[in-house]
C-alpha cells in the first residue's frame, strides 16, 4: 500500500472526526477526481424502483444496470484462482483511495452503488473471506459507523464477490428493508433472552431472519457465534455455514439480522436463454432490496416468484427453530 492509497488515517481513541464523517468527506473526494465513481453515482439517480407486494411482506425490486458485474460474478474457486483480486491494494483503481481503518481495514467507496453511501470494507491483506475471526471488528466497525451506516456481510459460499478476501459492506442505514421490519415490534417474535440479549424471529417473512440485541458487545458477539456453529453443524458442513448478516448500532445497543442460507442463487440463475433469472442473492437482496441488472427482470419478477425465490435460498424453519430452541 503506498501513501498516496490512504485519504487518512482512523484510529479508535485518537481521530478526532467520526468514521460517517471521514466516510462521507472520501466520498465527496472520490466523487471529484474518480471520474468512474462519480458516473457510477450519477446513473444511481436513475435507476428504478418496483414495490413487489408479497404474501405478509414486500420486497423492492431495484433495476440497476451497474450491478451485472457482481450478479454475474464467477465465484467458484478455478475463477477466483485465475483473476486478479479487485479487493488487493496492489491492484486497487489509481485513483481510488481509503481510509486506514486501525491499520487492519481500507475503508472503499464501492464502484458499483446501491445506496447514495456503499462503502466496501477490505483487509489490507489478501486472506479468506471468514466471519468467526472478524466478529469483534464487525461489532466495532457497526459502533463506529452507526447510527448512519449500517454494516454487513456476506458469507464466502453466499454472496461475497470475492470469497479470497476479507471484506464488510456498509450502506445508508435503513436503505434495505429489513432493517425497518426487524425493528417493528409487530413484526418481530421474541424467542429468547439470554443474559443481556434478546433473539428474536420474524413472523410471515417469507424466509428465516435470527435478530440479535444486546447492549453488551461480549453476550451478542458469543450468541452469535454459538449461532454460527450450530448452522455449521446443522447443516453438516465443514466450512462456513451460508450466511449473510447485518449489524447496526445506535442508542447504545446492537442490532444484528442473520439471514441462515441453504442455496447462494436460486436453479432460475442458471437456467439458459430467456429462462435465466438474473437475481444473485446476498446480504441487500434477502433483506428486501432485490437488485437485478436486467430489466427483464425487473418487469416480470411478481409476487410468486419473488416468494419461491426466497423461500429457495433461505434456510429450512424446522432447522432454525431447532437451533433457536437449543441456545
Ligand atoms: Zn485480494
Amino acid at each position: 500500500m503506498t501513501s498516496d492509497q490512504i485519504f487518512t488515517v482512523f484510529e479508535r481513541h485518537s481521530s478526532p472526526s467520526s468514521l460517517p464523517e471521514l466516510s462521507l468527506r472520501l466520498l465527496e473526494q472520490q466523487k471529484e477526481t474518480w471520474t468512474i465513481l462519480a458516473g457510477e453515482y450519477a446513473s444511481l439517480g436513475a435507476v428504478k424502483h418496483r414495490e413487489v407486494s408479497c404474501e405478509g411482506f414486500s420486497v423492492f425490486l431495484q433495476f440497476n444496470p451497474g450491478r451485472i458485474v457482481s450478479t454475474g460474478a464467477k465465484v467458484d474457486e478455478k475463477s477466483i484462482l485465475e483473476r486478479r483480486c479487485f479487493l488487493c491494494v496492489q491492484n486497487l483503481p489509481p485513483d481510488q483511495k481509503g481510509i486506514l481503518y486501525q491499520g487492519e481495514f481500507l475503508v472503499l467507496c464501492n464502484p458499483a452503488p446501491i445506496f447514495p453511501q456503499h462503502f466496501t470494507i477490505s483487509n489490507i491483506n489478501h486472506i479468506p473471506q471468514a466471519i468467526e475471526p472478524f466478529v469483534g471488528t464487525f461489532l466495532n466497525l457497526a459502533r463506529e459507523l452507526g447510527p448512519a451506516l449500517t454494516v454487513f456481510y456476506n458469507g464466502p459460499k453466499c454472496g461475497a464477490s470475492a470469497p479470497d478476501h476479507m471484506h464488510f459492506q456498509a450502506n445508508t442505514s435503513g436503505s434495505i428493508p429489513v432493517e425497518r421490519d426487524a425493528a417493528d415490534p409487530r413484526r418481530t417474535l421474541v424467542r429468547k433472552r439470554i443474559d443481556d440479549t434478546t433473539v428474536s424471529t420474524l413472523r410471515n417473512y417469507g424466509r428465516e431472519v435470527i435478530v440479535l440485541e444486546s447492549s453488551i458487545q461480549e453476550k451478542i458477539e458469543r450468541i452469535f457465534l454459538k449461532i454460527i456453529k450450530a448452522l455449521q453443524e446443522g447443516s453438516r458442513v465443514d466450512f462456513e455455514p451460508m450466511i449473510n448478516v447485518l449489524c447496526s448500532y445506535g442508542n447504545g445497543s446492537w442490532r444484528l439480522i442473520l439471514f441462515p442460507r441453504r442455496k447462494h442463487r436460486p436453479d432460475a440463475y442458471f437456467r439458459e436463454g430467456d429462462a435465466q433469472v438474473m437475481v444473485s442473492p446476498a446480504a441487500v437482496d434477502i433483506g428486501g432490496l432485490m437488485v437485478t441488472p436486467m430489466e427483464r427482470d425487473f418487469d416480470r419478477i411478481d409476487a410468486r416468484m419473488m416468494e419461491g425465490i426466497l423461500d429457495e435460498v433461505s434456510l429450512e424453519k424446522e432447522l432454525v427453530d431447532r437451533i433457536v430452541a437449543d441456545l
